[in-house]
């Protein structure tokens, strides 16, 4: 069972200056104030609260993010007649940045639409929570993954809906947040109750891959960790004149990594591949490094070892995921015969994919980072988007495939990065940069060649509209082939718009 020291003893680790008397502090007035209260599962509330905080240390959060999390449920579970009470005391107590966390989730609160229309008022609520704050988000994923945790303790209609809802909103989310981590224990904890026969069967199958691999695994962690070793050491002899250490390679760790429940199964249904063998990165080795310079020495050596397999070199240092995953991947030939993939990284880069956002925020505390605040530009895209569309179901189309589809870079001749939704084509591209190159957009060159405006854009092409400065009007029939709703809509405006102007 989890305690408060446990929590402490945890803050400290990462954190080593917390006030940990406040943290304290926190947790007794959570704890009286859930007094008597227990959760479905029997236990008492306050384990519900401890866990909650316990997620939020696990993503290295700041004291006041975690003393929050303790007592997110106070206003709303014990005086949920006037929360206000509750608030003004929780900032007398602890100050005003944990009171408007604290509000902040407490105004995402219960909501009691059902159908379609709770999805979308839960989806509105989550960004608006989003655009004012990021961090009520972490703190409703840590509340979330707890729940999920303990959703046994539920009827069986309520487990789906929150488990479909976890699927539909929390995850994409998380997502889109570069949150790998919670991304995936948001999914696997879904997927045990969406569907049971499968995750069980899966499970079992996939324990048993593992249990053959494992010996394997630690045979090639072994004889990788001696060639850096042996690497650094002829570096040393070769170069007499350089400093003794300059060139050895300090590996953090060596880890193997095994794949999401959830993404096998989905792997296995899009590949029709039917078999766990195919699978290439079912379990993957991460390799942790000080330096970007090191990750490429890294990856050098374990190609000198092993043979790569074609076309599985991912270098997505020097290109990012849209989403700021950042690693290099290779698939090789071990010995055996056994196919292996190892993802190399820094530090810094493997908080960032298990964290994403909230790992900047530990980054720029500690000062040693410039703050990163792009992947929250599609939250403040969203925000404007909402005004544009105000019909609820427009904005829920649009949202669909714009932000929780897969996406692909494409380059303008400048260099800047777009990131769109797969099968894009140009004029989503046009609009998406600007209406007005949109509009008058006349032809498109891809890659330095001129190209049809249906074409679907492939990951880092580099596209150049052309225009004519007295067109007018976009055609209605680049509506059959636009992917983004972006485009469809201001297309549709400006149609519209001209119609009415001719009348
Ligand atoms: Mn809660």
């Amino acid at each position: 069972m989890l305690t408060i020291d446990d929590l402490i003893q945890k803050i400290k680790f990462y954190s080593p200056g917390a006030d940990t008397d406040l943290i304290r502090l926190a947790y007794d007035y959570a704890k009286k104030a859930h007094e008597g209260q227990k959760r479905l599962s029997g236990e008492p509330y306050i384990n519900h609260c401890l866990a909650t905080a316990m997620n939020l240390a696990e993503m290295k959060l700041n004291q006041n993010i975690v003393i929050a999390g303790l007592l997110h449920d106070v206003p709303e579970e014990t005086m949920p007649d006037n929360p206000e009470v509750a608030l003004k005391e929780i900032k007398h107590n602890f100050g005003e940045e944990v009171s408007t966390l604290v509000y902040g989730i407490t105004k995402l609160g219960k909501i009691k639409y059902r159908g379609m229309e709770r999805y979308l008022e839960n989806l509105r609520k989550m960004f608006i929570a989003m655009a004012e704050d990021v961090r009520v988000i972490f703190i409703k994923f840590a509340d979330r993954i707890h729940n999920l945790e303990t959703l046994d303790a539920q009827p069986p209609a309520k487990q789906k809906r929150i488990a479909l809802e976890t699927m539909e909103i929390y995850a994409p989310i998380a997502n889109r947040l570069g949150m790998g981590e919670i991304k995936g224990k948001l999914e696997d904890l879904s997927f045990k109750y969406l569907y049971p026969k499968d995750y069980e069967e899966l499970k079992t199958d996939v324990s048993k891959k593992y249990k053959l691999k494992g010996e394997c695994l630690k045979k090639i962690r072994l004889k990788l960790l001696k060639a850096v070793a042996g690497f650094s050491v002829e570096q040393n002899n070769a170069s007499e004149s350089k400093t003794k250490n300059a060139e050895r390679i300090k590996i953090y760790s060596i880890h193997g990594r095994t794949k999401r429940l959830w993404s096998i199964f989905n792997k296995l249904k899009t590949k029709n591949a039917e078999d766990l063998s195919r699978i290439y990165d079912l379990v993957a080795l991460r390799v942790i490094v000080n330096t970007v310079a090191e990750c490429y020495t890294v990856l050098g050596i374990i190609h000198q070892i092993w043979k790569p397999l074609k076309g599985r070199i991912k270098d997505y240092i020097a290109q990012p995921k849209p989403n700021g995953y950042q690693s290099l991947h290779t698939t090789v030939f071990c010995d055996d015969g056994e196919i292996v993939e190892f993802q190399i990284r820094t530090k810094k880069m493997h908080d960032e994919a298990e964290y994403g956002v909230a790992a900047h925020w530990y980054y720029d505390e500690k000062g040693s980072v410039a703050p990163a605040n792009n992947e929250l530009k599609w939250v403040k895209e969203l925000t404007k988007w909402k005004k544009e569309f105000e019909e609820n179901q427009k904005f829920l189309e649009t949202l669909k495939i714009d932000v929780f589809q897969n996406r692909i870079f494409i380059f303008t001749p400048k260099g800047d990065v777009i990131d769109l939704p797969e099968n894009s084509t140009p004029i989503d591209f046009a609009y998406t940069l600007h209406t007005d190159l949109g509009d008058k957009c006349t032809g498109a060159k891809v890659n330095d060649k001129i190209a049809r405006l249906d074409t679907k854009l492939q990951n880092g092409d580099v596209v150049e509209i052309i225009t004519d400065r007295n067109k007018k009007n976009p055609s209605s029939d680049w509506l059959r082939f636009v992917k983004t709703g972006t485009a469809k809509n201001k297309i549709k405006n400006r149609l519209q718009k001209t119609k009415k102007e001719s009348i």
